[in-house]
């Protein structure tokens, strides 16, 4: 009892000084303002969609970057857009403006099209587990290199056409992918509220996604196909719900976020980690709705671990110290199938990021 009294006693003696002294750089950097790159999809000689009596997605999807672009910039978050008026942004180029700038967020915006009725809104992460009959929406956004020069060796061997290409390529985005999820989670909850219909969170693989080193989403704001959503998204009106619905989701994930970081105090925590963390690694083979970690779902493999993330779940196979060990199984899972399968790190049972666990 009388320990923890000390302990107690101490911690609030560190905190003092943590707050009297530390930080001071620290408090500063949190007024570094919210960085938001804003990605008006397609533009220029590349219309992207064309939908009900010819609306083109590039200027939907313009329009709406503008609206988000204001009620941000009000709210005080930075905002910088690829493109501000109609014109070809290599999707290479959008993704360097938001690394050069460190943003904290990258959001594009396009439109969906299927010559079925179909409609509502979705919201992309990059990831490639995403399944073949979602494909179509990668394809026909990640078609644009072709209009690039040089994009076979810019983007590595990458054919549009064929996603296997992919696997040549790094999946950056991994260490954001949480992020991701979660900005699109908001998103599409919001988009509910003005009565869109939710096509749910979505994963597969986005070129201009894969460019960026921050969290980074893809919204399909609506099919232009579809008469009824075609014309909302071409009114003013429409226009501005959606990116007020947008716009919201974004505040609310920098809120939650500032939220997170003033809770757990970071720098003491991680000092503390470092002496007394434990490393351990996983292959997270899947991600995706909740199934049975029985082998008969995962091609045979046994030692499935399943953690729910929001709505969704990851799997991951097989636990160990060892990142040598590690690497075998990433090994054993891709010779299964699980080609896009990839290592991750957990410290104390929480997942950091694979680079700063081999670091230690
Ligand atoms: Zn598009």
């Amino acid at each position: 009892m009388f320990k923890k009294i000390i302990m107690k006693w101490f911690s609030t003696l560190f905190l003092v000084f943590f707050i009297g002294f530390l930080p001071v750089q620290n408090f500063y950097a949190q007024q570094k303002p919210f960085i938001v790159v804003l990605d008006a999809g397609h533009g220029g000689k590349d219309p992207g969609k064309v939908g009900y009596r010819k609306i083109k997605e590039k200027d939907i999807a313009l329009k709406i970057t503008l609206k988000i672009g204001k009620i941000l910039s009000k709210k005080g978050v930075k905002v910088i857009y690829t493109r501000k008026t109609d014109k070809f942004v290599n999707l290479y180029i959008r993704g360097q403006i938001a690394n050069k700038a460190k943003a904290d967020l990258f959001v594009s915006i396009h439109c969906n099209a299927h010559y079925s009725n179909a409609h509502g809104a979705e919201t992309w992460v990059l990831g490639t587990s995403g399944n073949r009959k979602n494909l179509e929406v990668a394809k026909a956004e990640n078609k644009v290199i072709l209009m690039e020069d040089d994009y076979k060796i810019r983007y590595k061997g990458f054919d549009p056409n064929s996603p296997e290409s992919f696997i040549g390529l790094t999946l950056l985005q991994e260490d954001y992918l949480d992020e991701s999820i979660r900005l699109a989670s908001i998103i599409q909850k919001n988009f509910k509220g003005i009565k869109r219909v939710d096509r749910g969170v979505k994963q597969n693989i986005f070129i201009v996604l894969h460019q960026t080193y921050m969290p980074s989403v893809l919204i399909e704001t609506g099919f232009i196909t579809n008469k009824t959503e075609a014309k909302f998204l071409k009114s003013n009106y429409g226009q501005n719900k959606v990116a007020k619905s947008i716009g919201n989701s974004i505040l609310k994930y920098i809120n939650e976020l500032k939220a997170n970081s003033i809770a757990t105090p970071k720098p003491p925590v991680k000092k503390e980690e470092k002496v007394t963390g434990n490393v351990t690694f996983k292959v997270q083979i899947a991600f995706g709705k909740k199934m049975s970690t029985k082998p008969y779902n995962f091609k045979g493999l046994k030692n499935i671990e399943r953690k729910r993330f929001g709505k969704f779940y990851r799997y991951y196979y097989k636990s160990t110290s060892s990142y040598n060990t590690a690497k075998k199984n990433l090994q054993t899972a891709k010779k299964k199938g699980y080609k896009s399968a990839f290592i991750v790190a957990f410290k104390n049972g929480k997942k950091v990021s694979l680079s700063k666990a081999l670091k230690k």
